[in-house]
């Protein structure tokens, strides 16, 4: 016998599976992209953001531009340059719209690639149009309207004005106007007076109609109407999670987060679970170990109130810190709790946005927090 030494090669042996994944169904995917279309009867910008959500964009997209070209989206929103370069390089053909405004020396490249911006300032404008003209094109653009994010667009009273002047530019093409909806799942009032102003706003300027009036992410989408939009962004939805907990019963989560048990152990009365021995045990418990913590985007939780998680489908309370790979679960009520059990941390069974209230943050939060150590599998 010999000492065993460390080798980089993979000879002779399976490598582990992940110690922590996040399933993604991609028919449940399909499944929220059917409601979208249920709730709002014209096009779709599938927004895929953030690695779609933590959802690993390029499969997403994958799956959503396979759809029959009636139904398949008409664009992909993204955040930034980067995230478009991703897709394109990708070989994706959808057209793709960057949701904010890009830094100069960002525009060059959305030229070249034909990507939509959407359009903030005469300034913007003026720089688009030149880098088109440089290419002896025409570049489409979108204009967009604040009518009360407060994080982008032109100013309800300068948009006529703006749109004049954005007209005389000879390398762009003004396609579509856009606005966003600071609060539709949490004010109605200001949301119904919002659809109301933005419709106001369009009825005052269509001399000449465009191609596409949007506003409604996913809480727009499932609550109210528009005269005019004839597209829409949904994120959150998409990815089966509702914003307002009355319509959750018509989406499927997509994504799942998992892991295993690492550890089980009784522990003694008195005994410290965890970074600040902030739950010490009243009675002898059987405690596992889950090989999974913040370092993979699970929340550490605010307060003394924690998650539960599900081993074999029965919910197990945390108990003490999250830490950055472990954490520990009261599993005294599952006396067979073995090394290997599989761990739902949140999917289909506790949703995103229950573990989201319990970390005193939101769901989109929680979906895009998983970082890259957590491999993504897809059913
Ligand atoms: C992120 C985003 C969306 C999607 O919002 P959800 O609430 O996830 O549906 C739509 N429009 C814009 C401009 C966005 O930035």
């Amino acid at each position: 016998m010999s000492l065993l030494v460390m080798k980089n090669d993979q000879e002779g042996f399976s490598a582990s599976p992940p110690r922590a994944w996040a399933e993604v169904r991609l028919g449940d995917l399909l499944h929220n992209y059917g409601v979208v279309r249920k709730h709002h009867s014209s096009e779709i910008m599938a927004v895929l953001k953030a690695g779609a959500y933590g959802h690993g964009v390029v499969p997403i997209a994958q799956a959503l531009e396979s759809l029959p070209a009636a139904e398949a989206p008409k664009f992909f929103g993204v955040a930034s340059v980067g995230e478009a370069r991703q897709l394109s390089e990708a070989g994706l053909k959808t057209r793709i719209y960057l949701l904010g405004p890009s830094c100069d020396f960002e525009r060059e490249e959305v030229v070249a690639r034909g990507w939509t911006p959407c359009l903030s300032s005469l300034e913007e404008a003026e720089d688009f149009n030149r880098l088109a003209g440089e290419r002896d094109g025409t570049l489409a653009v979108h204009v967009t309207v604040d009518t009360g994010m407060g994080r982008g667009g032109f100013l309800p009273e300068n948009l006529l004005g703006a749109i004049k002047k954005i007209r005389e530019m000879k390398n762009l093409y003004i396609e579509g106007i856009g606005s966003h909806l600071p609060c539709a799942d949490e004010d109605d009032a200001f949301t119904r007076d919002q659809f109301d102003r933005f419709d106001e706003l369009l009825d005052s300027i269509s001399e000449e109609s465009l191609s596409f009036y949007h506003l409604a992410n996913s809480a727009g989408i499932l609550n109210y109407k528009s005269r005019w939009a004839n597209l829409c962004r949904p994120g959150l939805m998409l990815y089966g999670i509702s914003p307002m907990p009355h319509f959750q019963d018509e989406l499927k989560p997509v994504l799942s987060l998992k892991s295993r048990v690492t550890l089980v152990r009784s522990l003694p009365a008195g005994h410290g679970i965890s970074y600040g021995r902030e739950a010490v045990l009243e009675k002898e418990t059987l405690v596992a170990t889950v090989g999974i913590g913040y370092g993979d985007g699970y929340p550490r939780f605010p307060s003394k109130e924690k998650s539960d998680v599900l081993i074999g489908g029965v919910r197990c309370p945390i108990l003490g810190r999250v830490t950055m790979d472990q954490i520990m679960v009261d599993v005294s009520h599952l006396p067979n709790c073995k090394n290997g059990d599989e761990v739902e941390l949140f999917g289909e069974n506790i949703l995103a946005s229950e573990l989201a209230t319990t970390a005193g943050t939101i769901p989109w939060h929680i979906l895009t927090s998983i970082t890259p150590r957590v491999e993504r599998v897809y059913l």
